[in-house]
């Protein structure tokens, strides 16, 4: 059974197997954690991602899938991009949210991970509600039937540790 943590605080300071980027479909950076992500990770994360922007990922990265590549200098073996769906009112992505959290363990299962860092991913510039978020996260790991031993969710403020403390409690 996958051990559930939650540390409040910046992703990218995490030292685990894989951390999770909560990309966009271009693979070639943005804000939020994607940004921290490059940021800190250096130059290697960004000729990575280029590198499958020119091979498989010619169109990009669909919303939902998962891809790895070099974790550049950030403490981890690798980061997993993942591009979340952006939250509507009017559709139901709940899926593809699920999906993202469940490609991403396929793929870390694929490197043997042991340990793996998520941000809570849609939940911000992509506008999902962070309770809901949450619970779609914790449900997907729960039921994923992945054989990393540590999911650990780093939440950036006290509101998004709180809606993932609730969902587990
Ligand atoms: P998305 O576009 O998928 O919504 P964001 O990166 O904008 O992705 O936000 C996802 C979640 O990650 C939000 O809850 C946001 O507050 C949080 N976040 C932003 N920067 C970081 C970081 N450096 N480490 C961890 N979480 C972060």
């Amino acid at each position: 059974m996958v051990r559930i943590t939650l540390v409040q605080g910046d992703i990218t300071a995490e030292k685990a197997d894989v951390i999770v980027n909560a990309a966009n479909s271009s693979l070639l950076g943005g804000g939020g954690v994607d940004g921290a992500v490059h940021r800190r990770g250096g130059p290697e994360i960004l000729a990575a991602c280029r590198a499958l922007r020119a091979s498989r990922y010619g169109k990009g990265l669909a919303t939902g899938q998962a891809v790895a590549t070099t974790a550049g200098r950030l403490q981890a073996g690798h980061v997993v991009h993942t591009v979340g769906p952006v939250w509507s009112r009017e559709e139901d992505r709940s899926a593809l949210l699920a999906s993202c959290y469940r490609e991403s363990l396929r793929v870390a299962d694929e490197l043997g991970a042991r340990t793996v860092a998520f941000p809570a991913i849609s939940t911000g510039v992509y506008g999902w509600p962070i309770d809901d978020g949450a619970r779609i996260a914790v449900e997907t790991v729960r039921a994923s039937g992945t054989a990393v031993e540590e999911v650990r969710f780093v939440l950036f403020d006290e509101r998004a540790y709180a809606a993932f403390e609730a969902r587990l409690a």
